[in-house]
């Protein structure tokens, strides 16, 4: 049994029924799952967690459904790697990077898929649809084909090749908009109204989707031997799962499995070529100017991101900042975290690793914080992002003459 009882409004309050909802009827403000806490409390323990399966279903009590056969393909319990050769680099103590990268589909976006169609089909939904910049519809093609529904997904026209390949294998409507992802949700809202009998995972059933970001923070506090973490790297796209994040924390107290309230800070990471948030951010406004997005990092690019607000006010409730860097700054981050510690990542890996040096630099970050980076994507889905930098150290003849010559044995014999 779950333990949900309606929908709230994050504006006014007003309570709604558990159906595929999104806005408020009053005030048009956005809904959020709100749950019975002391049941949950009486119900969860730190060991009924660790007797649950190795995937974001041992939180269930803590997730927005409850089924006994859930819509799944292993998403979540990451790894949290401890990056002691990447903390030396960038000046810090104690970080460890959360490798989303080994996800089922190979991106955060598994986490919020499972628990959508989960929702969706226990709501009679049969068809799973989505917006995306790329990763989401990876993941809804991949889940509906598990959980035999039929897919829809929309995407921007000039994405990365991998993601689209990924998406098309599954077998369902892959749908390529001449737009930007703005315009491609701007659609999709229009299609959530003709086709009511559809589960749009970022519209009618966003509600529970942005629910399954919350494991994230779970997991984290988990492999920290139930601790939080004092400061958190998140990457922006709509905002959602950066608000998440900080819900997760917070719950985790709420129910008693936290020994006391955490204070976690909470840092934001854009591109500077979609940076609405990270500029509202740098100039202390409340209002998030929507941009025309122009960078390397697409599953990023939201221009007018949905919950670009709630963010902002998580960043500046926890203490965190939030900044914005290049595409160059990202290519150069891919290989760092490459070269130190072994794990690939996209675009928005760059993003956050990238975020998370330039705020160590200017001591924002601290030394005597335990840090947690959140790596959302894998590299193989945006190699295109590095066909130009990255590549064979040299091409030489089969000959060892051919061998030393441009490498010789000193240059790999280990250190
Ligand atoms: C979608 C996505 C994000 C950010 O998600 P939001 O909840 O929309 O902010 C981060 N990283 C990757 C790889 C993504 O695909
Ligand atoms: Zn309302």
């Amino acid at each position: 049994m779950d333990h949900v009882t309606g929908l709230r409004c994050r504006e006014c309050g007003r309570e709604f029924p558990a159906e595929a909802l999104h806005v408020c009827d009053y005030c048009f403000g956005p809904l959020e799952v709100a749950y019975d806490y002391d049941q949950i409390a009486a119900t969860v323990t730190r060991a009924s967690i660790a007797a649950g399966p190795r995937t974001i279903w041992r939180y269930r009590d803590l997730l927005p459904v409850d089924d006994p056969a859930p819509v799944d393909l292993g998403a979540g319990f990451t790894p949290l790697i401890r990056a002691d050769r990447l903390a030396a680099e960038l000046g810090l103590g104690e970080l460890w990077i959360k490798d989303d990268t080994a996800n089922p589909t190979g991106s955060f976006k598994d986490r919020v898929v499972s628990v959508a169609l989960t929702k969706a089909r226990q709501l009679g939904f049969k068809v799973a649809a989505c917006a995306s910049t790329g990763n989401l519809a990876n993941s809804v093609a991949a889940h509906a084909a598990r959980a035999g529904m039929a897919s829809v997904v929309l995407i921007p026209h000039d994405l990365e090749r991998a993601k689209v390949t990924m998406t098309a294998i599954y077998g369902g409507a892959v749908v390529s908009v001449e737009g930007n992802y703005d315009d491609v949700n701007r659609l999709a809202a229009e299609l959530t109204s003709e086709h009511p009998s559809w589960a749009f995972v970022n519209v009618n059933v966003r509600t529970y989707y942005a629910e399954g970001s919350k494991t994230l923070a779970f997991e984290v506090a988990e492999q920290l031997g139930w601790q939080a973490p004092d400061h958190v790297i998140v990457p922006i796209a709509s905002g959602s799962q950066l608000t998440k994040v900080a819900k997760g924390f917070a719950e985790l107290a709420t129910v008693g499995l936290l020994d006391e309230v955490p204070s976690v800070r909470i840092s934001g990471a854009q591109a500077a070529g979609c940076s609405p948030v990270a500029t509202a951010f740098s100039e202390g406004t409340d209002a998030i100017r929507p941009v025309k997005p122009s960078t390397i990092a697409k599953s990023l690019s939201i221009g007018n991101p949905a919950d670009g607000w709630y963010a902002l006010a998580a960043i500046r409730a926890s203490g965190g900042s939030c900044a914005a860097v290049t595409d160059t700054e990202i290519i150069e981050a891919i290989g760092l975290l490459a070269r130190t510690e072994g794990i690939f990542a996209e675009t928005a890996g760059g993003v956050t690793i990238a975020t998370l040096a330039k705020l160590a630099a200017a001591g924002v970050v601290r030394r005597d914080e335990r840090v947690v980076a959140l790596v959302t994507g894998h590299g193989l889905k945006t190699v295109e992002a590095l066909a130009d930098d990255v590549g064979p150290t040299v091409t030489i003849p089969a000959t060892l003459e051919a061998f030393d010559a441009a490498i010789g044995i000193d240059a790999v014999s280990g250190r």
